[in-house]
């Protein structure tokens, strides 16, 4: 299943941090940490409370926890994996609202911050959900990759001439590994070929 990329995702966890005083993972979130039982029950809640709001026809999703799982998620495959010694409330919503959402939309669109935004609404307090759903609106977005990309262009060396030719080779057929070696600065003979990669 191909995502869309996921705009959503750096905007939607600031508000959570920002409604919750902190991720997850942080000792001032303020959403109660949970024992598994807890988590099973409020699982089957939350899942509930969607199907009866939504109609959905769909399975609840399953759920299983982790030790190793860098955070708790959703997937289509697995449904919700709650990492065990990071278990709260406002995971438990967060990821069952992936399910509820469905995957139309990006992963942290906002398609899954109404859902989430419910859920918080049901669950945690009606003014949470709003200023949730006010900050998804309303904080910037940090542009992390503002980098410029570098651009690469492939040459082949032209025996007859000898001199450097833009190459006619397209990237994609050659391996990975060896355009790497070439992304390094390197000559490499791809068939009978001898091609450099140069940044422009
Ligand atoms: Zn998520």
């Amino acid at each position: 299943m191909s995502r869309k990329r996921d705009i959503g995702r750096q905007r939607a966890y600031r508000a959570e941090g920002e409604v919750f005083g902190g991720h997850w993972y942080e000792a001032k979130c303020r959403s109660p940490l949970i024992g598994e039982q807890e988590a099973i029950e409020m699982h089957k809640r939350v899942s509930d409370f969607f199907i009866r709001r939504h109609g959905i026809k769909r399975r609840p999703p399953p759920l299983r926890f982790s030790d190793t799982a860098r955070g708790s998620y959703h997937s289509t495959l697995e449904g919700c994996v709650y990492r065990r010694d990071m278990l709260r409330e406002c995971v438990v919503l967060h990821e069952v609202a992936h399910w509820a959402a469905g995957y139309e939309d990006a992963a942290h669109g906002p398609k899954w911050q109404r859902m989430y935004a419910e859920a918080i609404a049901e669950f945690a307090g009606a003014d949470l959900a709003a200023e949730f759903l006010r900050l998804c609106q309303e904080l910037p977005i940090m542009q992390y990759s503002s980098r410029p990309k570098r651009k690469f262009r492939l040459e082949e060396w032209d025996k007859v001439n000898e001199r450097w030719i833009p190459s006619s080779v397209a990237r994609k057929s050659i391996p990975n590994w060896q355009r790497l070696q070439m992304w390094r600065g390197r000559v490499q003979w791809v068939g009978p070929r001898m091609l450099r990669m140069i940044e422009e």
